[in-house]
């Protein structure tokens, strides 16, 4: 409630603002002020709960901002609005639940969308000064074991964003603190491996990798040749792999390396963000939306996605959350939601 305007207290209703606000008007000298009604958990949005979580769920799906505006009916603006902080909530929350984990092989990619437009229609100017729009590539990584997507980072695919992800990444592990026994590990063999790292052949990784992981880590890059890869309605034919140990890969073990799961990610990530579906009118206006919309899918995807299990049973795996022991049970989408805004309504 917003204080009196005054040290009186004669004091009358006067009516209601535009949100539904009560309104106060003191008698004697004609100041008013109103009474706000407590935050809900969109905070000043006034979209009714249910409506908003059909709105997500269909986002979540695949479905495009317009196809979403028509079957519910509510406004592009306020369903981009609606993106926005539910987005905001899931990064906090991802942030909040993505720590101290303990994962075996991490697979990076980077994966190729654009912003407003592509990069070949940028002007002079844009191209120099503009970080936000033109080409803009997803970072992700994803466990092969548990299918736990830790983070993710957005941005031009820049060595400085390699490091910043790498690194990103590494701090949500727990890696052995050096030197915290008497056994001083001087020597290359007394480091204790605890993760693998595959990536593809982006120039700026064996750095980055060494630079956040340092001596903990089993590296190595797998680069893929394909025929005919210009040809974009034809799948293109893998003639054949490239694998390079790069650290801690022994010799006849370089088949463990592998970016085949990331890659399978990429796919889902294309499937049910619709401004990711290549070849069609789908792409996003500004960053700010496509990084919120991103959070959502990483934490939807990590919480109450389940992967199908390899070959034809059609079996389904526990979700991402459930194989790392970040929670005990399968997240329906209602536990999902109120989680996510839980703490946004409480600080
Ligand atoms: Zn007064």
């Amino acid at each position: 409630m917003i204080a009196p305007a005054c040290k009186h207290d004669q004091v009358k209703k006067h009516g209601h603002d535009r949100d539904g606000n009560q309104r106060f008007r003191c008698t004697l000298c004609g100041k008013t002020w109103i009474q706000c009604k407590p935050q809900g958990q969109l905070g000043p949005m006034r979209l009714p709960i249910k409506t908003a979580k059909l709105v997500l769920q269909l986002l979540l799906e695949g479905s495009s901002i317009r196809s979403t505006e028509r079957i519910t009916r509510v406004h592009r603006d306020t369903i981009c609005k609606l993106i926005v902080r539910f987005g905001d909530a899931c990064q906090n929350f991802l942030d909040m639940r993505m720590k101290n984990l303990t994962l075996t092989h991490l697979q990076f990619d980077e994966q190729w969308t654009y912003v407003a437009k592509k990069q070949a229609r940028l002007t002079t100017t844009e191209r120099e000064n503009c970080y936000d729009i033109g080409d803009i590539y997803l970072w992700t990584c994803v466990d092969r074991k548990t299918k736990l997507m830790p983070s993710f980072l957005i941005g031009k695919r820049s060595a400085d964003n390699a490091r910043r992800f790498v690194k990103d990444v590494a701090s949500r592990l727990v890696l052995p603190n050096a030197h915290s026994s008497d056994n001083h590990a001087y020597q290359a063999k007394d480091y204790e491996i605890t993760v693998q790292v595959s990536t593809d052949g982006f120039a700026a990784y064996p750095e980055a990798v060494d630079l956040a992981f340092g001596p903990y880590v089993k590296y190595g890059t797998i680069i893929k040749d394909y025929k005919n890869a210009s040809m974009i309605y034809t799948p293109s034919e893998m003639v054949g792999t490239q694998r390079t140990g790069r650290r801690g890969i022994d010799k006849g073990q370089e088949w463990t390396i592998c970016t085949s799961h990331i890659e399978r990610l990429n796919g889902t990530q294309r499937l049910f963000l619709k401004r990711l579906n290549r070849l069609t009118l789908c792409f996003s206006k500004k960053l700010r939306n496509l990084e919120a919309a991103f959070a959502m899918f990483a934490a939807y995807y990590n919480y109450c996605w389940r992967t199908r299990k390899p070959g034809k049973s059609g079996k389904k795996r526990p979700t991402a959350a459930m194989m790392a022991k970040l929670t005990d049970h399968l997240w329906g989408f209602d536990e999902f939601f109120d989680a996510v805004l839980r703490p946004a309504t409480q600080s």
